[in-house]
Protein backbone atom coordinates (compact mmCIF):
# COMPACT_ATOMS: atom_id res chain seq x y z
CA UNK A 1 0.00 0.00 0.00
CA UNK A 2 1.29 3.53 -0.90
CA UNK A 3 1.14 6.55 1.59
CA UNK A 4 -0.91 9.13 1.12
CA UNK A 5 2.02 11.55 0.34
CA UNK A 6 2.19 9.19 -2.74
CA UNK A 7 -1.40 8.78 -3.69
CA UNK A 8 -1.58 12.77 -3.59
CA UNK A 9 1.29 12.98 -5.39
CA UNK A 10 -0.24 10.94 -8.13
CA UNK A 11 -3.63 12.71 -8.06
CA UNK A 12 -2.11 16.04 -8.69
CA UNK A 13 -0.30 14.96 -11.75
CA UNK A 14 -3.74 13.64 -13.23
CA UNK A 15 -5.59 16.56 -12.52
CA UNK A 16 -2.61 19.18 -13.65
CA UNK A 17 -2.60 16.81 -17.14
CA UNK A 18 -6.15 16.51 -17.38
CA UNK A 19 -6.31 20.96 -17.00
CA UNK A 20 -4.14 20.73 -19.80
CA UNK A 21 -5.73 18.91 -22.17
CA UNK A 22 -9.06 21.36 -21.64
CA UNK A 23 -6.91 24.17 -22.24
CA UNK A 24 -6.82 25.04 -18.12
CA UNK A 25 -4.37 25.17 -15.30
CA UNK A 26 -4.28 22.38 -12.87
CA UNK A 27 -3.54 25.15 -10.02
CA UNK A 28 -7.19 26.52 -11.10
CA UNK A 29 -8.94 22.89 -9.94
CA UNK A 30 -9.54 23.17 -5.93
CA UNK A 31 -9.10 19.31 -4.65
CA UNK A 32 -11.82 18.85 -2.05
CA UNK A 33 -10.13 15.39 -0.10
CA UNK A 34 -13.19 13.67 1.18
CA UNK A 35 -11.97 12.49 4.69
CA UNK A 36 -15.25 10.86 5.64
CA UNK A 37 -14.82 7.40 7.78
CA UNK A 38 -11.14 8.01 8.10
CA UNK A 39 -9.92 9.30 11.78
CA UNK A 40 -8.25 12.35 12.78
CA UNK A 41 -4.77 10.65 12.54
CA UNK A 42 -5.34 10.06 8.73
CA UNK A 43 -6.06 13.70 8.20
CA UNK A 44 -3.33 14.77 10.04
CA UNK A 45 -1.24 12.44 7.68
CA UNK A 46 -3.29 14.06 4.17
CA UNK A 47 -2.30 17.66 6.14
CA UNK A 48 1.36 17.15 6.09
CA UNK A 49 1.53 15.85 2.58
CA UNK A 50 0.14 18.99 1.41
CA UNK A 51 -3.95 19.04 1.67
CA UNK A 52 -5.62 21.77 3.19
CA UNK A 53 -9.37 21.40 2.00
CA UNK A 54 -11.77 18.22 3.37
CA UNK A 55 -14.53 17.06 3.01
CA UNK A 56 -17.15 15.38 5.25
CA UNK A 57 -20.90 14.01 4.62
CA UNK A 58 -22.08 13.43 8.28
CA UNK A 59 -22.57 16.06 10.68
CA UNK A 60 -22.01 13.32 13.33
CA UNK A 61 -19.18 12.42 12.02
CA UNK A 62 -17.83 15.85 11.80
CA UNK A 63 -18.63 17.19 14.90
CA UNK A 64 -16.39 15.00 16.63
CA UNK A 65 -13.41 14.68 14.41
CA UNK A 66 -13.00 18.65 13.23
CA UNK A 67 -12.54 19.85 16.95
CA UNK A 68 -9.85 17.85 17.05
CA UNK A 69 -7.16 18.96 14.20
CA UNK A 70 -5.90 22.53 13.34
CA UNK A 71 -8.03 25.42 12.95
CA UNK A 72 -6.38 26.66 9.23
CA UNK A 73 -8.21 23.55 7.65
CA UNK A 74 -10.88 24.57 5.45
CA UNK A 75 -13.88 21.96 5.56
CA UNK A 76 -16.61 21.43 3.05
CA UNK A 77 -19.52 19.63 3.73
CA UNK A 78 -20.65 17.27 0.73
CA UNK A 79 -23.72 15.47 1.83
CA UNK A 80 -27.08 15.06 2.62
CA UNK A 81 -27.86 17.60 5.50
CA UNK A 82 -31.45 17.27 7.47
CA UNK A 83 -32.34 20.65 8.07
CA UNK A 84 -31.85 20.16 11.73
CA UNK A 85 -28.38 19.63 11.74
CA UNK A 86 -28.37 23.38 9.98
CA UNK A 87 -26.54 25.01 12.91
CA UNK A 88 -23.77 22.14 13.04
CA UNK A 89 -23.44 22.55 9.50
CA UNK A 90 -23.21 26.55 9.59
CA UNK A 91 -20.60 26.06 12.80
CA UNK A 92 -18.33 23.70 11.61
CA UNK A 93 -18.07 24.12 7.68
CA UNK A 94 -16.54 26.86 5.66
CA UNK A 95 -18.80 25.94 2.43
CA UNK A 96 -21.79 23.63 2.31
CA UNK A 97 -21.89 22.05 -0.79
CA UNK A 98 -24.94 20.29 -1.06
CA UNK A 99 -27.68 22.15 -0.56
CA UNK A 100 -30.50 20.24 -2.25
CA UNK A 101 -34.01 22.61 -1.25
CA UNK A 102 -35.03 26.09 -0.78
CA UNK A 103 -36.20 24.91 2.72
CA UNK A 104 -32.60 24.22 3.94
CA UNK A 105 -31.23 26.93 2.41
CA UNK A 106 -33.41 29.44 4.47
CA UNK A 107 -32.47 27.09 7.67
CA UNK A 108 -28.99 27.71 6.41
CA UNK A 109 -29.17 31.47 6.42
CA UNK A 110 -31.11 31.86 9.75
CA UNK A 111 -28.27 30.24 11.25
CA UNK A 112 -25.60 31.63 9.05
CA UNK A 113 -27.27 35.36 10.70
CA UNK A 114 -27.44 34.09 14.29
CA UNK A 115 -23.70 33.28 14.16
CA UNK A 116 -23.10 36.69 12.23
CA UNK A 117 -21.48 35.12 9.32
CA UNK A 118 -21.66 34.66 5.67
CA UNK A 119 -21.85 30.96 3.92
CA UNK A 120 -20.97 30.31 0.58
CA UNK A 121 -22.89 27.46 -0.63
CA UNK A 122 -23.31 25.21 -4.09
CA UNK A 123 -26.86 23.83 -5.30
CA UNK A 124 -26.31 20.36 -5.65
CA UNK A 125 -28.46 19.62 -8.68
CA UNK A 126 -29.40 16.08 -10.35
CA UNK A 127 -29.03 16.33 -13.72
CA UNK A 128 -28.83 12.24 -14.48
CA UNK A 129 -32.36 11.52 -14.20
CA UNK A 130 -33.26 9.05 -11.87
CA UNK A 131 -29.73 7.74 -10.59
CA UNK A 132 -29.52 10.73 -7.56
CA UNK A 133 -31.97 10.54 -4.94
CA UNK A 134 -30.55 14.18 -3.81
CA UNK A 135 -30.48 17.52 -5.77
CA UNK A 136 -32.50 20.08 -7.28
CA UNK A 137 -34.10 18.70 -11.35
CA UNK A 138 -32.65 21.57 -14.22
CA UNK A 139 -36.05 23.06 -13.67
CA UNK A 140 -35.64 22.89 -9.77
CA UNK A 141 -32.39 25.10 -9.78
CA UNK A 142 -33.88 27.53 -12.50
CA UNK A 143 -36.88 28.47 -10.15
CA UNK A 144 -35.28 28.47 -7.08
CA UNK A 145 -31.92 30.06 -7.52
CA UNK A 146 -33.59 33.69 -7.42
CA UNK A 147 -35.14 33.17 -3.71
CA UNK A 148 -31.92 31.46 -2.85
CA UNK A 149 -29.73 34.17 -4.12
CA UNK A 150 -31.66 36.62 -1.94
CA UNK A 151 -30.93 34.96 1.49
CA UNK A 152 -28.37 37.74 2.90
CA UNK A 153 -25.98 35.42 4.49
CA UNK A 154 -25.43 33.20 1.80
CA UNK A 155 -23.17 33.21 -1.55
CA UNK A 156 -24.10 30.87 -4.12
CA UNK A 157 -20.71 30.35 -5.74
CA UNK A 158 -22.08 27.45 -8.40
CA UNK A 159 -22.99 23.87 -8.68
CA UNK A 160 -22.64 20.57 -7.13
CA UNK A 161 -23.52 17.06 -8.58
CA UNK A 162 -22.47 13.62 -8.28
CA UNK A 163 -22.68 11.63 -11.21
CA UNK A 164 -24.40 7.58 -11.36
CA UNK A 165 -21.22 5.04 -11.02
CA UNK A 166 -20.18 4.01 -14.49
CA UNK A 167 -17.74 1.32 -15.04
CA UNK A 168 -16.50 3.31 -17.87
CA UNK A 169 -15.60 6.79 -16.45
CA UNK A 170 -16.04 8.03 -20.46
CA UNK A 171 -19.75 7.42 -19.97
CA UNK A 172 -20.58 9.79 -17.35
CA UNK A 173 -19.28 13.32 -19.62
CA UNK A 174 -22.89 13.78 -20.61
CA UNK A 175 -23.39 13.97 -16.96
CA UNK A 176 -20.88 16.37 -15.94
CA UNK A 177 -21.44 18.41 -19.52
CA UNK A 178 -25.20 18.88 -18.93
CA UNK A 179 -23.96 20.61 -14.93
CA UNK A 180 -22.38 22.87 -16.96
CA UNK A 181 -25.02 23.71 -19.57
CA UNK A 182 -27.34 24.03 -16.84
CA UNK A 183 -24.75 26.87 -14.58
CA UNK A 184 -24.42 28.56 -17.75
CA UNK A 185 -28.29 28.86 -18.56
CA UNK A 186 -28.91 29.69 -14.84
CA UNK A 187 -26.43 32.42 -15.02
CA UNK A 188 -27.92 33.54 -18.64
CA UNK A 189 -31.19 33.42 -17.50
CA UNK A 190 -30.71 34.96 -13.84
CA UNK A 191 -27.39 37.07 -14.28
CA UNK A 192 -26.05 35.64 -11.38
CA UNK A 193 -22.32 34.51 -11.71
CA UNK A 194 -21.83 30.58 -10.65
CA UNK A 195 -18.03 30.03 -11.21
CA UNK A 196 -17.75 27.04 -9.36
CA UNK A 197 -18.55 23.69 -10.54
CA UNK A 198 -17.97 20.69 -8.04
CA UNK A 199 -18.38 17.76 -10.14
CA UNK A 200 -15.44 14.74 -10.32
CA UNK A 201 -14.71 11.29 -7.81
CA UNK A 202 -12.41 8.97 -7.71
CA UNK A 203 -13.47 7.27 -10.57
CA UNK A 204 -14.00 9.95 -13.09
CA UNK A 205 -12.20 13.28 -12.17
CA UNK A 206 -10.58 13.45 -14.90
CA UNK A 207 -13.25 13.67 -17.58
CA UNK A 208 -15.23 16.02 -14.93
CA UNK A 209 -11.99 18.56 -15.35
CA UNK A 210 -12.10 18.01 -18.92
CA UNK A 211 -15.62 18.78 -18.76
CA UNK A 212 -15.33 22.15 -16.57
CA UNK A 213 -14.99 21.17 -12.77
CA UNK A 214 -13.41 23.90 -10.45
CA UNK A 215 -13.68 21.81 -7.80
CA UNK A 216 -12.89 18.01 -7.52
CA UNK A 217 -13.95 15.64 -3.96
CA UNK A 218 -11.64 12.59 -3.96
CA UNK A 219 -11.45 10.16 -1.14
CA UNK A 220 -10.17 6.51 -2.08
CA UNK A 221 -7.68 7.49 -4.74
CA UNK A 222 -6.20 9.60 -1.91
CA UNK A 223 -6.54 7.95 1.55
CA UNK A 224 -6.97 3.92 0.20
CA UNK A 225 -4.78 4.44 -3.63
C1 LIG B 1 -17.53 9.82 -0.78
C2 LIG B 1 -17.82 11.00 -1.64
C3 LIG B 1 -16.88 11.46 -2.58
C4 LIG B 1 -15.53 10.79 -2.82
O1 LIG B 1 -15.68 9.56 -3.42
P1 LIG B 1 -14.42 8.68 -3.89
O2 LIG B 1 -14.97 7.80 -4.93
O3 LIG B 1 -13.95 7.95 -2.67
O4 LIG B 1 -13.38 9.62 -4.41
C5 LIG B 1 -17.20 12.59 -3.31
N1 LIG B 1 -18.38 13.22 -3.15
C6 LIG B 1 -19.30 12.82 -2.27
C7 LIG B 1 -20.58 13.58 -2.16
C8 LIG B 1 -19.07 11.69 -1.49
O5 LIG B 1 -20.00 11.27 -0.63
Amino acid sequence: MSTIAENLAGVRARIQAAAERAGRRGDDVLLVAVSKTHPPEVVREAMEAGLTTFGENRIQEAKAKIPQLPGSLHWHFIGHLQTNKARDAVELFEMVQSVDSARLAAELNKWADRAAKTLPILLECNVSGEHSKFGFKPDEAMAALPEINRLPRLEVHGLMTMAPFFEDPRDTRPVFRALRELRDRLQQQHGIPLPQLSMGMTNDFEVAIEEGATIVRIGTAIFQG
